[in-house]
């Protein structure tokens, strides 16, 4: 497989996959640039919507197309924003920094502050591949009081990781990659792909 559509248009995301895939000699592509709309995210759960947003890139571009579906998932909110952590303060636009405000305010006088991210990612060889290579990782941490470090996207200002003494946005992109639910999934991938 020499191109691969990265169906996505988060910028945080794609500049992660961009630097994760280089060294595999894999062309990323990104379906912005193939001129290529946002799939709609319609489903409940993770995996669905990963596999609708990678036959959306295949279909449009002729291509095979990885696509990752995340989030964050807060214990003492029953997993929520979960699916919805993208467009949890609101879709019009999706804003990382109102997401964070808002998750700061449902958590005000919450204790238990575990939470974890979860990806999955899926990769379609073509729009209408039977058997797409599916993996999956976790990351474990906690909410946060307040946002701090500069570095990731999303809620990495939030993620808290005691075992480090660090939020996960004070992380350099090696050291979130070593141990990120996205790095843990794409090496599973990488070995079902065989590239490694
Ligand atoms: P998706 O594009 O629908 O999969 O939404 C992913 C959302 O989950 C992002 O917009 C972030 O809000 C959150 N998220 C997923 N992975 C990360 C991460 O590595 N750091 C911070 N936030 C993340």
């Amino acid at each position: 497989m020499q191109k691969l559509v990265i169906a996505s248009n988060n910028p945080g995301k794609l500049r992660e996959f961009q630097f994760l895939l280089k060294p595999f000699g894999i062309e990323v592509l990104t379906q912005a640039q193939l001129g290529i709309e946002e799939a709609e995210e319609p489903h409940i759960t993770f995996i669905e919507n990963a596999l609708a947003k990678a036959r959306h890139v295949s279909r449009l571009s002729g291509l095979p197309a990885l696509a990752d579906d995340s989030g964050i998932c807060v214990k003492a909110l029953g997993g929520i924003p979960g699916v919805f952590s993208a467009r949890y303060a609101g879709n019009d636009p999706k804003s990382d920094r109102r997401n964070n405000e808002k998750l700061l305010q449902v958590m005000s006088g919450v204790t238990d502050r575990s939470a974890h991210y979860y990806c999955v990612l899926v990769l379609l060889h073509h729009a209408d591949d039977p058997q797409p290579l599916i993996a999956e990782g976790e990351w474990h941490g906690e909410i946060a009081h307040e946002e701090r470090g500069d570095g990731g996207f999303g809620y990495d200002p939030l993620f808290w990781l005691p075992e480090l003494g660090k939020m996960s946005a004070e992380l350099s992109r090696d050291e979130k990659h070593a141990i990120s639910h996205r790095g843990k999934a794409l090496r599973v991938l990488l070995e079902k792909l065989k590239v490694m």
